[in-house]
């Protein structure tokens, strides 16, 4: 993924926490879910060939009133689960065209997503998902507020946002204030 796309992604998470008021740290995933009218269910089964699952909610009277159907692990703890949400609204916005591009959402194209491997789409994905969950400017305060001299406590960072360690210390180094 060029720096381009990443900027992009970026903006558009800003976009999404402003257009549907979402608080940051976010606590609950599946409120954000609510908000945005989708559905996440958990499944035992899934986690034995993905990580998470979305698909679109076409013909509401088939499926549901939701427009939109998340599946995630059970066996998944909460970071994990909150990361992997976030990672299939990734796909919801920026390769479903939810809220963004009528004529792709309203297609046949992109009817689902399984999150496994690194394509493109995959990268992108978690890229939306960091920054939705970890927005730079919230990112840069806290990481402030719990680095002691030389040192950043990622896990202090990792539990404000609700995400894993790696996330969280990832972030920081896409975002350029903590080394490779
Ligand atoms: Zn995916």
């Amino acid at each position: 993924m060029n720096k381009e796309m990443r900027n992009i992604i970026n903006n558009l998470t800003q976009d999404i926490i402003s257009l549907f008021d979402i608080q940051i740290p976010i606590t609950n995933m599946i409120d954000v879910v609510t908000k945005l009218g989708g559905i996440v269910i958990e499944s035992d089964e899934i986690g034995l060939y993905s990580d998470g699952y979305i698909e679109k909610n076409l013909s509401k009277s088939i499926q549901s009133d939701y427009n939109f159907t998340i599946v995630i692990p059970s066996n998944q703890s909460d970071n994990r689960q909150n990361f992997t949400i976030a990672h299939e609204l990734g796909h919801l916005f920026l390769h479903m065209g939810y809220y963004i591009d009528e004529e792709l959402w309203l297609s046949d194209n992109n009817m689902s997503f399984n999150r496994m491997g690194h394509s493109e789409t995959e990268l992108q994905a978690n890229e939306f998902a960091a920054a939705l969950l970890m927005p730079k400017k919230e990112y840069k305060k806290i990481l402030d507020k719990n680095t002691v001299g030389n040192t950043a406590y990622t896990s202090k960072i990792a539990e404000y946002f609700h995400v894993s360690v790696d996330a969280a210390s990832n972030r920081g180094k896409w975002l350029g204030y903590l080394a490779w």
